[in-house]
């Protein structure tokens, strides 16, 4: 959460921190605010509210003229959002005045303790952040001393414990930014003449395609005409430079009003790029040689790991594994894995889920699980980020840059890849035959092309969205898989819409929730499962008995009576253990369409970001 950009070069910075700014607004977007050296000194503008907001403010105040400045778009986690609490936070006594400037992300544990020390040095604070005491420490390392920031820097944050992305600039030197990391992303983007500093790479690439990845510890000292990095003993180290592979206009609109809808009709392409390049002449081919036959046959215990919709891709993953594998399965919630001491054998395989490759618990879990001497393969869409790089081996997903918070094309191209791991695993441990092997195949490289036909129920979701848009609780119910992804279809639209949902194994509805049915209430039955379809359907007509009006998804071989349904969907025929890859798609675009209705911040919604990258 937090985007950090910085800019030193030769142009004004101010509209290409903008700009920067803008393209990471989907880290966090509740304050906003920039540090640029001009004529007058080290200047601050920030604000409450989005980009635009401190667009708004800069033009106010006149406008700056820089060519070397840091900015911040902010996720609070310390201090609730307002104009004091936003960054950048300036370092210096009285905490208004100060020379040095400090943008960050993440959390910085010890804060309070350091506070402390350097309120009793004279330091005034003026916001309830974490960061402000960053800000303090540097200035009070640096004041005085005849030392470069970078190495002050370097000193500051062996005292820091927590997580942080840091960008720092000093009067010192008006053409360089100090750049530091521990657990929360940073990338230098090299440019000609220019460098960039930024919490990732949609930031920088309208400047240049060439980047290096800060790695936990090091330090940069960034100048217009060079890039130093340090480790934490203060020895250089190369880097090796990265280049972005992908074109800019993906992390574009392309003529959609919102991302969510464009990333959502891009489905069957991003699930393409994750299928098919790994189904070749019927077989599933990885390309992470780590995952040997050998290693697959060994496995006693298969963990997944993630959170939010990367744990409901997870849950489908479990029972399709189990189910084709009959090897013991888990998919546990990553802040709680990384607490409750799991049970991890050496032979173990982890698998690791994460659209962004930098969320902070899965991260902190898949360290334990790699610990504890199990292999772990991170599924994850962008490319070298930490988990990616951390992990033993990769599936990357390839589904292109995703910018609207609430997933879809991601969560899709997760399903996805856990198919192919199942279908492998289950070739492997000899429970599968060359056959059947080549019929999943088949079924799994048909499964975008099926997405596009799903998508063609958007025009009925819009309908359905329109007719209920105004309920104030909305209950999905499954059983197996479609508990799953009711679970997934659930979260959507409370993500985007702000109607309280819940998801709920349909069997167990009656235990309690139950209560909750009355006249009108909308219920979304899955029944996808023909092995469950006539126990899901019991329990639809337990809701409709007591006022629910019913939406039901439905596979294609269903043949029973719905007419006490108000609307059904029914997907294309393929093997049912697919079925989440297709039931999702109408829900995702009713979650849509109802938050539209409700005039709700579809892209970025309340209280929410995109990359999680703090516990
Ligand atoms: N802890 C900092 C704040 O609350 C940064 C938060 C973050 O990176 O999400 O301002």
């Amino acid at each position: 959460m937090c985007g950090i950009v910085g800019f030193t070069g030769q142009e004004n910075a101010l509209p290409i921190l903008l700009k920067g700014l803008y393209s990471l607004e989907y880290r966090g977007y509740d304050s906003a605010g920039i540090a640029a050296f001009t004529q007058k000194g080290l200047e601050v503008v920030k604000t409450r509210g989005r980009i635009a907001n401190l667009e708004e403010k800069i033009r106010e105040t006149g406008g700056l003229e820089a060519c070397c400045g840091i900015g911040h778009t902010r996720w609070a986690t310390h201090g609730e959002p307002s104009d004091r609490n936003s960054h950048p936070h300036l370092g210096g006594k009285d905490g208004k005045s100060g020379e040095i400037a400090v943008v960050h992300n993440g959390i910085i544990e010890n804060y309070l303790e350091l506070r402390e020390r350097l309120e009793a040095h004279g330091y005034v604070f003026q916001s309830d952040t974490d960061t402000e005491t960053v800000a303090h420490l540097i200035d009070y390392l640096h004041t005085g001393k005849k030392e470069d920031l970078g190495m002050t820097v370097l000193k500051a944050v062996g005292m820091l414990r927590g997580s942080y992305a840091l960008g720092v600039v000093s009067l010192d030197d008006p053409h360089e930014i100090v750049a530091a990391r521990r657990a929360n992303p940073l990338v230098i983007g090299l440019g000609e003449g220019e460098n960039l500093i930024a919490s990732d790479v949609t930031a920088i690439i309208s400047r240049t395609r060439k980047y290096l990845i800060l790695d936990d510890g090091e330090v940069a000292i960034v100048r217009p005409d060079s890039v130093k990095v340090m480790n934490e003993f203060g020895d250089t180290v190369e880097k090796e430079v990265q280049e972005v592979t992908w074109d800019l206009s993906a992390a574009e609109k392309g003529g959609y009003e919102h991302f969510m809808m464009k990333e959502i009709m891009e489905q069957p392409q991003a699930v393409a790029n994750t299928l098919h390049p790994r189904i070749q002449d019927g077989h599933v081919v990885f390309e992470d040689q780590g995952l040997t036959d050998e290693r697959l046959k060994k496995a006693q215990h298969i963990h997944i790991i993630g959170c939010g919709s990367a744990l409901h891709a997870g849950m489908v993953g479990r029972s399709v594994i189990e189910e084709l594998c009959r090897v013991r399965c888990q998919a546990s919630v990553a802040s709680e894995f990384r607490y409750e001491n799991p049970i991890i054998e050496p032979d173990d395989i982890c698998l690791v889920i994460s659209q962004s490759g930098e969320t902070a618990d899965t991260l902190a879990a898949m360290r334990l699980a790699k610990a504890a001497g199990a292999y772990t393969v991170a599924i994850v869409n962008v490319v070298s980020s930490t988990i990616a790089r951390e992990a033993d081996g990769v599936l990357y997903l390839w589904a292109g840059p995703e910018i609207a918070v609430a997933t879809t094309k991601a969560y899709s191209a997760q399903l996805g890849a856990l198919y192919l791991f199942a279908i492998k695993l289950a070739r492997v441990r000899g429970m599968l035959n060359a056959d059947e092997e080549k019929t999943l195949c088949e079924a799994l490289y048909k499964i975008p092309e099926q997405i596009g036909e799903m998508l063609q129920s958007k025009s009925q979701m819009q309908y359905i969205a329109t007719r209920y848009a105004n309920r104030s609780s909305i209950f999905f119910l499954g059983r197996g898989l479609d508990y799953a992804a009711a679970m997934e279809a659930s979260l959507k639209l409370k993500e985007v819409s702000y109607i309280h949902s819940e998801a709920y194994a349909a069997g167990e509805l009656k235990h309690g929730t139950i209560s909750l049915i009355e006249e009108g209430t909308l219920v979304v039955a899955l029944a996808t499962q023909p092995a469950l379809h006539e126990k899901t359907i019991s329990n639809i007509r337990e809701v409709v008995s007591r006022g629910a009006e019913v939406v039901l998804v439905t596979s294609a071989d269903f043949d029973g009576d719905t007419s006490y349904c108000s609307h059904v969907v029914r997907l294309p025929a393929l093997p049912h253990a697919f079925s989440p890859s297709l039931s999702i798609i109408p829900l995702q675009l009713l979650a849509y369409y109802i938050a539209v209705e409700r005039s709700c911040d579809v892209d970025k919604p309340r209280n929410l970001a995109k990359s999680v990258t703090v516990e």
